[in-house]
């Protein structure tokens, strides 16, 4: 009896590996169909002054509008593109894009972020490609910042160090995304060519709640130490005026959050303004 029962719950354990195994694989190959089919688009979340609100850069988030499921967010999907390599022509089929968009639809001033996974970065090359596909959709690399975090950067940081150099070099500028949640080495701040970087938004969304102090002490210290090394920082994840004015306070300069504006299709920052 007890043998059958565990002989049962093996055959139960395996099918529901299986059943996974087949989810995996059938994701995979919806999202080979997508890239052939075009289903993937950048939305853009403005990047703003605090002092004025002026926008001074938007980040491109990818969203999959999926045939049945609607629009996805990349929670639902890049887990699973990542781990099976696909992340990366998704990637710069959208990088592309969002980059020809700007140029097309928002030619002054403001720059564009995208996040950049530790496996773009495994390939030595990967500042040549960033340039060669700013060339072809005509965007000045000053106007482009790539978005690293803390875990991309475990696997090799010192070849990880020499891409970003060799990209600032060109122009292009380098942002530390989700600032304070990985391993937050300080040895990154001061060894890596950032221009940016951005404090989580777990952090911010402490700011106006009761017995804040303890975030508030970590942001000021955080700013301090991105000011010192002259490193301008974006709060992420602002919802709320007492957690901008709280940031504006302690003299954050830039900042990003549903307060300021979510993430949309470029067309609707600067679709109906720009022709005047
Ligand atoms: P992230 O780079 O930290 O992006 C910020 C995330 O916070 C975005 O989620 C954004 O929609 C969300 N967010 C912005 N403001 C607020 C706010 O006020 N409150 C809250 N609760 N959330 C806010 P999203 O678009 O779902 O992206 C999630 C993550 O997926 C990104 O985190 C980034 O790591 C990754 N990702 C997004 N686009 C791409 C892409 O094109 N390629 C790759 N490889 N990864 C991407
Ligand atoms: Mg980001
Ligand atoms: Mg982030
Ligand atoms: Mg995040």
């Amino acid at each position: 009896q007890a043998k059958q029962m565990g002989r049962k719950r093996f055959v139960v354990f395996d099918e529901a590996l299986a059943k996974d195994m087949v989810d995996v694989l059938a994701m995979e190959s919806e999202l080979r169909k997508a890239l052939r089919q075009n289903e993937f688009e950048p939305y853009f979340q403005p990047i703003c002054r605090l002092n004025d609100g002026k926008v001074m850069g938007y980040e491109a988030l990818i969203r999959w509008n999926h045939p049945q499921r609607g629009l996805l967010r990349p929670h639902d999907f890049v887990k699973i593109a990542q781990d099976s390599g696909l992340i990366e022509a998704i990637d710069w089929r959208l990088f592309e894009q969002s980059c020809r968009l700007l140029v097309q639809i928002a030619p002054q001033d403001p720059f564009i972020t995208f996040n950049v996974s530790a496996l773009h970065l495994r390939h030595v090359d990967f500042d040549i490609r960033v340039l060669k596909m700013l060339e072809r959709a005509g965007l000045d690399p000053s106007r482009l910042i790539t978005e690293v975090t803390e875990g991309a950067l475990l696997d090799n940081p010192e070849s990880v160090r020499a891409t970003l150099e060799r990209l600032r070099s060109a122009g292009v500028g380098a942002a530390l995304d989700d600032f304070g949640t990985g391993y937050s080495s300080l040895s990154y701040l001061h060894s890596l060519p950032l221009r940016m970087l951005k404090i989580d938004r777990a952090f911010v969304q402490e700011l106006d709640k009761p017995g804040s102090s303890n975030s508030t002490t970590v942001v000021a210290a955080i700013l301090a130490l991105a000011h010192a090394l002259n490193i301008q920082v974006i709060a992420e994840g602002i919802e709320t005026q007492a957690q901008r004015n709280a940031l504006l306070s302690m003299g954050c300069e830039m900042g990003q959050g549903y307060l300021l504006g979510h993430p949309l299709p470029l067309q609707h920052w600067v679709g109906p303004q720009t022709t005047e």
